[in-house]
């Protein structure tokens, strides 16, 4: 290998601030959704930056962020909250959406078709001009606090047909369409995140940039930015930029024997063979 994880190694993010590249527009449309109270879904691929980005723009804007990763086991009573049981006492618990609506803070829905259905009963009237929660269990309805902003992610590849969101749903919300970032830019991202200088982070991206143009490779998802920083990392540990692909791109992507060799045959094409 001519490259090497130690030369030019790039500064970390300031303490306390997200490092986040923007690819686009997106920024611009974040923020004029979020003073007018619009409600946001941003859509793409798992691990292109749309978590970070909410986190640097909760941030930039000043607000709390309230994250929650849905599934499909999350009910209305997960999000809203519900009594317990504390010292022979029920007492009302506050869930994160309703802390956040409390707050005044941005609450960001990680995956939210993998929710149940029934939540579309509260978020319906959050997301729209109305910006309220109702909280049948109290028998109230809470309106959103300044500076509430309710945020959603989905993956529409992954998500199967019965997944899909719904229309009523759609229509509430100001999409920001999220892809992989350009390969200069992803490799800034790569080289900053990981700790590696630009020229493994440039093998990194180009190997991606072929995995993901492959078209019949049986593979559900391709080599994320999240997959090409987890492989500078290794690379930055010190383990040989092969050895690091294979177990964080090529592992990670598939357990098939038959497409992980034809994986290592192209990590082996674009970052070369142990000793050579
Ligand atoms: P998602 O929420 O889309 O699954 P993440 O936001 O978790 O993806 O991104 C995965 C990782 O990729 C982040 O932790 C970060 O290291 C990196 N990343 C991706 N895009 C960017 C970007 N534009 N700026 C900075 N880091 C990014």
């Amino acid at each position: 290998m001519t490259t090497s994880a130690t030369a030019k190694r790039p500064q970390p993010a300031p303490p306390g601030r997200p490092y986040y590249l923007p690819v686009g527009n997106e920024e611009a449309v974040f923020e004029a959704a979020y003073h007018q109270g619009l409600s946001i879904v941003l859509k793409g691929p798992t691990g292109c930056g749309k978590t970070r980005f909410v986190e640097a723009m909760a941030h930039r804007l000043g607000r709390p962020l309230i994250t929650v990763a849905c599934h499909d086991d999350l009910t209305t009573a997960d999000l809203v909250g519900r009594y317990l049981l504390r010292g022979g006492d029920t007492e009302w618990v506050d869930g994160p959406l309703t802390r956040a609506v409390r707050e005044g803070a941005i609450c960001y829905l990680d995956e939210v078709v993998e929710a149940r259905q029934d939540t579309t009963v509260v978020l319906h009237p959050l997301a729209d001009h109305r910006r309220e929660l109702p909280i049948e269990r109290l028998g109230v309805t809470l309106a959103a606090a300044p500076g509430f902003g309710l945020v959603v992610s989905y993956n529409p590849g992954y998500q199967s047909v019965l997944k899909d969101l719904k229309d009523s749903t759609r229509q509430r919300l100001v999409a920001i369409e999220f892809s992989f970032p350009a390969p200069d830019l992803e490799q800034r991202i790569v080289s900053r995140e990981a700790g590696v200088d630009e020229a493994t982070a440039a093998l990194l991206v180009r190997l991606a940039g072929a995995i993901r143009r492959l078209e019949t490779s049986g593979l559900r998802e391709v080599s994320s930015t999240r997959v090409l920083v987890a492989t500078g990392r290794l690379i930055a540990a010190g383990l040989d930029p092969r050895a690091a692909a294979v177990a964080a791109i090529a592992g990670p992507l598939t357990d098939d024997p038959a497409i992980t060799r034809g994986l290592i045959e192209m990590i082996d094409v674009y970052l070369g063979t142990p000793g050579a």
